[in-house]
């Protein structure tokens, strides 16, 4: 579902991705790992081209990642972004905020738009609080309503970047449960963490980056019980 071949970008003089190939298959779970500044982010926003690379090709369902205008808009919503902070519109309910996208983007009616946020606020059992602002939830509720409109879109694909980073511990389980919640239900997803339980009970594979490129590509138990690369057990070590 998910194609990169062959990706670079640089900042400046550092290249963040370097000639990076990997594929997401339809359904599956790629969690990945590395540490800070390895380029993780960059890669998850290449994905639904909030970065431009310089090179290489990115498909998504074969088709190359559009520029600009409504055929860029339509990609972002098929391929789904959450974020650490949780980018809700403080001025609007938790419902408008679900509602929104899917009357400018996807073009429905405000009635069924709000019919269909309703059912997924259910889904991420945050039904009643449909008609709070983000500002009185907690964390973790902000970022269930974050799931919830990005799944209102219908995408193909959802990418996370560190989705539980900004969170209290205690609010950590929910958003994570929530999340395994749509890899048991078949979602496509690529998912940045440091939650390594997470990794490890529902991801297909991890991809482990470092410097900018993928060191490895594996299945969760392989990689974490003997990790091939010097830098991922010495990643392993610091944060197991
Ligand atoms: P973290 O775990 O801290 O989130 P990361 O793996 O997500 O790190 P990226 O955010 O992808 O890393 O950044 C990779 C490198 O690119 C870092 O060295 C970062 O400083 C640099 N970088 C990221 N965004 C920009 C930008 N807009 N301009 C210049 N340099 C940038
Ligand atoms: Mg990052």
């Amino acid at each position: 579902l998910i194609e990169l071949r062959g990706v670079n970008k640089h900042y400046g003089a550092l290249h963040v991705l370097q000639d990076i190939h990997l594929t997401v298959g339809r359904g599956e779970v790629v969690v990945v790992i590395g540490p800070s500044g390895s380029g993780k982010s960059t890669l998850c926003r290449a994905m639904n081209r909030l970065e431009a690379v310089e090179s290489g090709e990115i498909r998504i369902d074969g088709q190359p990642l559009p520029e600009e205008g409504k055929a860029l808009a339509k990609l972002r919503a098929e391929v789904g972004m959450v974020f650490q902070s949780f980018n809700l519109f403080a001025h609007k309910t938790v419902l408008a905020n679900v509602s929104l996208a899917q009357v400018k983007v996807r073009k429905r009616g405000k009635d069924e738009a709000d019919r269909r946020s309703r059912e997924l606020l259910d889904r991420v059992g945050l039904a009643a609080h449909a008609d709070k602002f983000p500002a009185q939830l907690s964390g973790g509720q902000q970022q269930r309503v974050a799931i919830a409109r990005a799944l209102a879109m219908d995408p193909k694909a959802l990418l996370f970047d560190e989705p539980t980073s900004a969170l209290d511990p205690e609010m950590i389980n929910e958003v994570l449960e929530v999340m395994r919640q749509l890899a048991q239900e078949g979602m496509t997803m690529v998912v940045v963490t440091h939650e390594m339980g997470f990794a490890r009970s529902a991801a297909n594979r991890v991809v482990f980056m470092a410097d900018g490129r993928i060191v490895e590509d594996r299945e969760p138990e392989a990689f974490f019980t003997t990790p091939n690369s010097d830098r991922a057990k010495d990643f392993l070590s610091k944060i197991l």
